[in-house]
């Protein structure tokens, strides 16, 4: 029997949880929060700890597995997580420990995790660092294999569980980078032997698949990147604001940088926990990106310098999305000793997550910008995320049998289906339309 349970994700961006059945044995794949719901919860300052998951599950911030758990609780074989971002692993602290199994990932997502689960004071001691390349046998029949794939934070991986009916792959979130500024291009070698063997059934990402076209490398922006801070030379102080997982992004602006010999600061919490887990995890030597600055005093005394001397520094700092208590969006209010003006330039290496309190938040926040005078160039981006023609390829190479989009909601899973269609998929036979607390029962 093989099963799949959607506990989250597939009816909106966000929240991923799956559960998939074989026989009477459980994987679980992913456990993250809704951040727009997260967002919400910390606009109202509520702080929690792990004692309150049900108040979490029933403000939608992480996955409802209430009933999941009740009737499953001891099938659970493993809690395999594909990457670090916090739609895919900020829920671990509060649900994996429940479940009384082995929580595995490849070593930077381990040390994310370990940071969450430490800020919340919560000890777990079956996780499994586990290499993209490599395989862990996880019961008499079944073996979890990650494989390398590229997104938009460092150690992305795609799960491949290995069944007596053949391999079913969870790949969520992917693009197709053959040309990445950090890590290794997508394992093809793997994913081509992989359809060789079967692919029962493939559960994929479909966030941006609705664009037309391929979506652009890491290298690309990092081009478009060096342009647009050479161009602000002309202004005295730079800003570039951008994903703090995004370890690649980072260390590009802070090579350019260097190149127009500016010293950089970078300023904000979440920047300090991903950085620390590249470090620790070896993606990055110590050296590369300097010390993140995250006290009040110590960002005042570095804007000091700043003033001082604005052409001699750049700063990476937090507020992409304009999400309040950020860098930027306490910057524009005058919480620090900062008047911004015309002389200054923000760049904002990322787009804005399409989500309601993310639009009007980041709305609110160039207003504040634009009337400092300040230059601002925004998008200076390309996606994490597949767009229509590397989904193409990607049904070529693993080739599946059952294909499942997920991440994003029914228009992102439409469109992906709409794709699949070219290749003979049939929906309801060979394609199918999952949405949040649904089942398909495939065999
Ligand atoms: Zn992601």
């Amino acid at each position: 029997m093989i099963k799949i349970k959607a506990i989250g994700g597939y009816s909106k961006i966000g929240k991923n949880m799956t559960a998939i059945y074989i026989d009477d044995e459980i994987v679980i794949t992913d456990m993250g929060a809704d951040m727009e719901k997260l967002v919400e919860l910390q606009d109202e300052n509520v702080n929690v700890s792990t004692k309150d998951k049900e108040l979490l599950i029933e403000r939608g911030v992480i996955p409802d597995d209430i009933d999941f758990f009740e009737k499953n609780r001891n099938k659970v074989k493993a809690i395999v997580i594909t990457h670090g971002h916090l739609d895919h692993i900020w829920a671990v602290p509060f649900l994996a420990s429940k479940y009384n199994c082995p929580v595995i990932a490849t070593p930077f997502t381990i040390k994310v995790i370990e940071h969450l689960m430490s800020d919340f004071n919560v000890r777990y001691n079956r996780i499994i660092k586990l290499n993209t390349g490599t395989k862990y046998k996880i019961s008499d029949n079944l073996v979890v294999e990650l494989v390398n794939i590229t997104h938009s934070i460092p150690n992305s991986s795609m799960i491949a569980i290995h069944t007596k009916y053949g391999v079913i792959m969870y790949a969520n979130d992917w693009k197709l980078d053959n040309t990445p500024t950090l890590g290794s291009p997508p394992d093809y070698r793997r994913m081509n032997e992989l359809r060789k063997e079967g692919i029962f059934a493939l559960i994929s990402d479909s966030t941006r698949v609705d664009r037309d076209g391929y979506c652009f490398s890491e290298s690309i922006v990092k081009s478009m990147l060096e342009d647009v801070i050479t161009r602000n030379q002309e202004n005295r102080t730079i800003f570039v604001t951008t994903f703090a997982s995004h370890i690649a992004r980072l260390r590009n602006i802070n090579q350019t940088a260097r190149h127009l010999r500016r010293s950089v600061f970078i300023f904000g919490r979440s920047m300090d926990m991903y950085i620390n887990a590249a470090v620790s995890s070896g993606i990055i030597s110590r050296d590369t990106l300097p010390k993140v600055i995250t006290r009040r005093e110590d960002i005042n005394r570095a804007l000091r310098l700043v003033r001082e001397n604005p052409s001699k520094y750049l700063i990476i700092c937090t507020g992409h999305q304009g999400e309040k208590d950020s860098f930027l969006d306490k910057l524009s209010s005058g919480a620090y000793n900062y008047k911004l003006s015309s002389e200054d330039g923000i760049i904002f290496s990322s787009e804005t997550i399409p989500t309601p309190v993310n639009i009007a938040n980041k709305m609110a926040l160039l207003k504040k910008l634009e009337v400092s005078g300040a230059r601002i160039a925004d998008n200076v981006h390309v996606s994490g995320h597949a767009y229509k023609n590397d989904l193409r390829t990607f049904l070529k190479i693993l080739s599946p049998k059952h294909f499942i989009p997920s991440h994003g909601g029914v228009d992102k899973i439409s469109a992906a289906i709409n794709v699949s269609n070219e290749f003979g998929y049939e929906l309801n036979k060979t394609s199918h339309i999952l949405l949040d607390g649904q089942e398909l029962e495939l065999l």
